[in-house]
């Protein structure tokens, strides 16, 4: 059974070139309120712990910030997020390992790097998109 009287999209924005979603939650028995944010592309919930106050620009922002760490350090809790979704929202502007040759997407520091690739081109390629053949 849910105490959630009301789910509401109250906010969108554009935070790194990507578009999020703010979610106000009210509940049945209190006045309290709850907001998530959401990646719109994905789907992907990224408030494991919901903001109390409507959050703006930069605490989503903030937000990114603290998973891009969370991710890199492998602390994730994977009960909660789909590993591959915050990967790929996260490393969109993440700029440290370069682009994946395959998906265009920061790569990441598991990335791998492709034999085979004529001199001067791209030859990483991230995780997700790694394969043993490109080897
Ligand atoms: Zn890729």
């Amino acid at each position: 059974m849910s105490n959630v009287k009301r789910r509401t999209i109250v906010g969108r924005h554009t935070v790194r070139h990507r578009v999020f979603e703010v979610e106000r939650i009210e509940w049945k028995h209190t006045d309290g309120l709850s907001f998530d944010v959401y990646d719109t592309a994905t789907g992907a919930l990224l408030t494991e712990e919901s903001f109390d106050d409507e959050p703006c620009v930069t605490d989503i922002e903030d937000l990114l910030d603290r998973l891009a760490d969370e991710l890199d350090a492998g602390r994730l809790d994977p009960w909660f997020f789909d590993q591959p979704k915050p990967r790929t929202i996260l490393r969109g502007w993440n700029g440290a390992y370069g682009r994946c040759r395959c998906c265009g997407l920061e790569a990441g520091p598991d990335y791998h790097l492709a034999g085979a690739v004529p001199p001067g081109e791209n030859g990483v390629v991230c995780d997700q998109c790694w394969d043993e053949r490109l080897r």
